[in-house]
């Protein structure tokens, strides 16, 4: 299955991603934690990553559709991918069509998940991700069992540098003038289903498999 996740910063995108990933047996690709890697490796990518996202921007579109293109030509693509926080612009979108016609790919499905303004900067700011696994937890909806430790390593919990009420407020705005309008342009292809993403992290997922149906 070749899918999209698309959705406001905080929305629960990346909560979903490691739920969609398991059951249908596809690659994560989260741009955001492609460069938050290479930040942490120090590479120039990184480098010149970090100066956009520190203030909440996007980084500029020639570093981001080279980098998922090269992504897509791994040999775990063949079976499907799920990408999350790409594409974030129509230029964006329209060299993923180009790649994937290229490739003689279709997308299958963007799921647009849904979620008000006033609980994405709560989501944002409450987020907290393991140093080791990349697991993803919330402060106050969904808490480690052990305060800053993760349940499933055991790994130093972190906040992220860009989800402070600051930056977020900054990415959101950014989200609904650069990002949003993919909502049209995926539509116009027939291929866009909408998700509640105000409900519980389990009714989410349970609505993104109702969309994309239980055979994997
Ligand atoms: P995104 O990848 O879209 O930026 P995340 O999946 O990282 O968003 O979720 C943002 C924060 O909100 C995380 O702390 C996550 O635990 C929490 N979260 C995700 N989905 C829900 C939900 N349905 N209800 C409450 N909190 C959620
Ligand atoms: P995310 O982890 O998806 O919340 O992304 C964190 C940050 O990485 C964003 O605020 C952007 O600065 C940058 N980023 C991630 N994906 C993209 C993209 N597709 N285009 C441009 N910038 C991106």
């Amino acid at each position: 299955m070749r899918l999209i996740l698309l959705g406001p910063p905080g929305a629960g995108k990346g909560t979903q991603a490691s739920g969609i990933m398991n059951k249908y047996n596809v690659p994560h690709i989260s741009t955001g934690d492609i460069f938050r890697k290479n930040i942490k490796e120090g590479t120039e990518l990184g480098k010149k990553a970090k100066e956009y996202m520190d203030q909440g921007l996007l980084v500029p579109d020639e570093l981001v559709v080279n980098l998922v293109k090269d992504r897509l030509t791994e040999d775990d693509c063949k079976k499907g991918f799920l990408l999350d926080g790409f594409p974030r612009t129509v230029a964006q979108a329209e060299a993923l069509d180009i790649e994937l016609n290229n490739l003689g790919w279709s997308l299958d499905k963007i799921i647009n998940i849904e979620v008000s303004k006033d609980i994405l900067v709560e989501r944002a700011v409450g987020r907290r991700i393991c140093k080791n696994c990349g697991a993803t937890y919330h402060v106050k909806f969904n808490p480690p069992k052990i305060s800053g430790e993760c349940d499933v390593c055991g790994g130093q919990l972190y906040q992220r540098d860009d989800d402070n009420e600051e930056t977020v407020a900054k990415r959101i705005d950014v989200y609904q003038n650069q990002t949003a309008p993919l909502i049209n342009y995926y539509k116009e292809k027939a291929i866009l289903a909408n998700i509640d993403g105000y409900n519980d992290i389990n009714k989410v997922f349970d609505d993104i498999v109702e969309v994309l149906g239980s055979e994997n």
